[in-house]
């Protein structure tokens, strides 16, 4: 058994405690409390002071794309949301496995080093998931599946569908989870959708979909035309265009296809009517707030204070390097506070970068707070300032550099000593 101890322990679930500590005993946290009574309670467990540090659960980061850190600093946004993604396209032409391992390796490094435990990460051709298997961290990984050729959904979703089963026998034992990522509404065809929808009930998988990201996205289902129809779809051998259900909004389309459940992340939700609040709050359907991706590509900013408002779960993530600066979830939840003004205090926003993500992902009942029970998934930053309100202090100074550790199931992912 071990006891951390900080000057301050906060476990998001209650008030934070000065001269805290945790007992942890193998993957589990078993006492949270004041160090002293820790102490006296449990003279056998080996001791750490962590010091002038603060001690909370882990960082989770709801959505990235890890292998496309493979083109970190390379896409530039261009004038709109298509023309990002056919840059996109572009410049992933030609990259090979060892490229995209590569990458996945750095970009884990660089969340494990920013303190963060847990991930919702979607793959497209499974690096990510063997990078993420290697090292340790927590996570979703959901496979992606793209086509847009109705007629041949059922071809289509085969390979991706064989590979979600290898990859959750290979998931077995670890902290994975596999799940699957229709990409989005004009990436794949209604047809694929259902049986995607199918497939994951079957097998009983989370689900991750990019929803009414950007206006284009909006004017594609309303009335068939725009950018996606016609500079998108043409140039990305995706397949054959099925007829757009016109007037609706992307998620009344995904509601229509049932494909909306508790299980359901819906990845960046900018643009939400009332009804399509509605909806998502009456089919307990989870959000992934990506507010840099959101600011970088110019498609507008989510409508937290409603999302919050009607108690749907939203956590933030990052998204891929192709689209932000960094994987660093201090960086986002920073950013977020500025953009949403003085929408959360500073103890809202840590919730939501640690408990929201893990009710986001469906994860809450393991992680997400640090209490009895829960797995041993947490961080330590630095604390630079004597007498700072812990939840100001993360918000105004956390960074990698000050993350002293990073641990997965009781397992030290990362330490950096004191100097
Ligand atoms: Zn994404």
């Amino acid at each position: 058994m071990l006891i951390l101890n900080a000057r301050y322990v906060l476990p998001v679930n209650q008030p934070a405690i000065r001269d805290g500590a945790l007992l942890i005993e193998g993957s589990r946290i078993r006492a949270v409390g004041p160090r002293t009574l820790l102490l006296k309670d449990h003279p056998e467990a080996t001791g750490r002071d962590l010091g002038e540090a603060i001690l909370l659960p882990g960082l989770i980061n709801v959505h990235t794309h890890l292998e496309l850190s493979v083109l970190r600093g390379q896409v530039h946004p261009g004038h709109s949301f298509v023309d990002w993604v056919l840059t996109l396209l572009e410049r992933k032409q030609g990259l090979g496995w060892e490229a995209y391992v590569t990458a996945v390796e750095e970009g884990i490094a660089e969340l494990i080093r920013s303190g963060t435990t847990t991930v919702g990460e979607v793959s497209s051709i499974g690096a990510s998931f063997m990078g993420l298997k290697r090292s340790g961290l927590r996570g979703v990984v959901y496979r992606e599946i793209i086509g847009l050729d109705d007629t041949r959904a059922e071809a289509i979703s085969e390979m991706p569908f064989a590979h979600i089963e290898a990859m959750r026998e290979e998931a077995r034992g670890t902290p994975l989870d596999v799940g699957i990522s229709p990409h989005a509404i004009y990436s794949v065809s209604p047809q694929l959708l259902r049986l995607c929808r199918q497939f994951q009930q079957r097998a009983r998988l989370k689900a991750a979909i990019h929803a009414a990201e950007s206006p284009a996205e909006i004017e594609y289902l309303r009335s068939g035309t725009g950018e996606i129809r016609r500079r998108l779809l043409p140039a990305t051998g995706w397949g054959e265009l099925p007829p757009p259900t016109l007037g609706t909004s992307p998620v009344a389309y995904l509601h229509g296809l049932g494909v909306l459940d508790p299980e359901c992340l819906l990845i960046h939700a900018v643009h939400l009517t009332e009804e399509d609040l509605d909806i998502l709050a009456k089919s307990d359907v989870k959000v992934a707030h990506c507010p840099r991706s959101n600011a970088h590509l110019g498609v507008g900013q989510a409508p937290l204070k409603a999302l919050l408002g009607r108690g749907i779960a939203t956590g933030l993530g990052t998204d891929s390097l192709a689209s932000n600066q960094s994987l660093s979830l201090w960086d986002e939840v920073r950013f977020a506070h500025r953009a949403h003004g003085g929408l959360l205090s500073p103890e809202e926003w840590i919730t939501m970068a640690t408990l929201g993500g893990a009710q986001a992902l469906g994860l809450d009942r393991e992680i997400g707070t640090l209490e009895p029970g829960k797995r041993a998934d947490l961080t330590a930053v630095t604390l630079g300032k004597a007498g700072a309100d812990p939840y100001e202090y993360l918000l105004d100074e956390a960074s990698p550099e000050k993350v002293r550790l990073t641990m997965v199931n009781g397992v030290s992912l990362f330490e950096r000593e004191e100097t």
